[in-house]
């Protein structure tokens, strides 16, 4: 069936607006309006927003207080009900069409990360979960930003060795211990990593556990640097955060 007939029948719409748009994956004026892209200045090290500029590379209180296992993270919009709404979308509805435009999203916010000798790769979900969702919405991800920046792709650097309940309704203490030791490098990966610079992609960072454990088994593994490109993330406790 053409694309001008599918429109025809099913007239694309704003995913987070609801209002009728041009085609399949636009935001209308109200969409773009509603969500808040996350810009400078803001924590060198987890990327949370500040409301002054405080100088390059000033980390959070809550970074300082207990460092996390990664080393930079950028996320490009806020996590709010906009984004949420694109998301849930994203991860639950099959909207992958909205996988490019998120990639522009990372590629912007990752300029300053992102280097034709990093190698980006998804957070891994367990084989379990896998199945009942039949796609891994990271690993959507981490393939269209490496569409749209030549950047190296691995998706099967990490493994989820354990699985372990949804983090949703964890305190941060709580998350932590919940993915402590529950991801590590598959064997074949190994002699990828050694050295090098990983960017771990995910949807939506909350309270950065994920990510730490993550970047802590590839740290173990011999990865000079890694990091942490995310759609959105959750902001709460920056200095004067918005
Ligand atoms: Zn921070």
């Amino acid at each position: 069936m053409s694309r001008h007939v599918l429109d025809a029948l099913m007239p694309p719409h704003c995913p987070v607006s609801g209002e009728l748009v041009a085609g399949p994956s636009l935001l209308s004026g109200a969409g773009w309006i509603a969500l808040h892209f996350i810009e400078e200045p803001f924590c060198g090290r987890c990327g949370i927003p500040f409301a002054a500029d405080y100088g390059d590379d000033v980390e959070c209180p809550s970074c300082i207080a207990s460092p996390p296992a990664f080393d930079r993270v950028r996320a490009a919009v806020v996590y709010d009900d906009a984004s949420h709404k694109l998301i849930v979308g994203f991860k639950h509805s099959d909207r992958t069409e909205l996988a490019p435009v998120f990639a522009q999203w990372l590629a912007r916010a990752g300029a300053s990360l992102l280097t034709v000798q990093s190698i980006i790769t998804p957070t891994p979900l367990h084989p379990s979960r896998l199945l009942s969702r039949r796609y891994n919405q990271s690993a959507i991800l981490a393939q269209a930003l490496s569409k749209r920046t030549g950047a190296s792709v691995a998706l099967d650097l990490l493994e989820r060795v354990r699985a372990t309940p949804p983090q949703k309704n964890l305190s941060a203490d709580a998350r932590q211990r919940n993915v402590a030791g529950a991801f590590a490098v598959s064997e074949s990966a190994s002699a990828q990593i050694k050295g090098r610079h990983i960017v771990l992609i995910d949807d939506v960072l909350t309270t950065g556990a994920t990510l730490s454990a993550c970047a802590r088994a590839l740290k173990k593994a011999g990865a000079a640097r890694v990091d942490g490109l995310i759609v959105a993330k959750v902001v709460k406790g920056g200095i004067g955060a918005i």
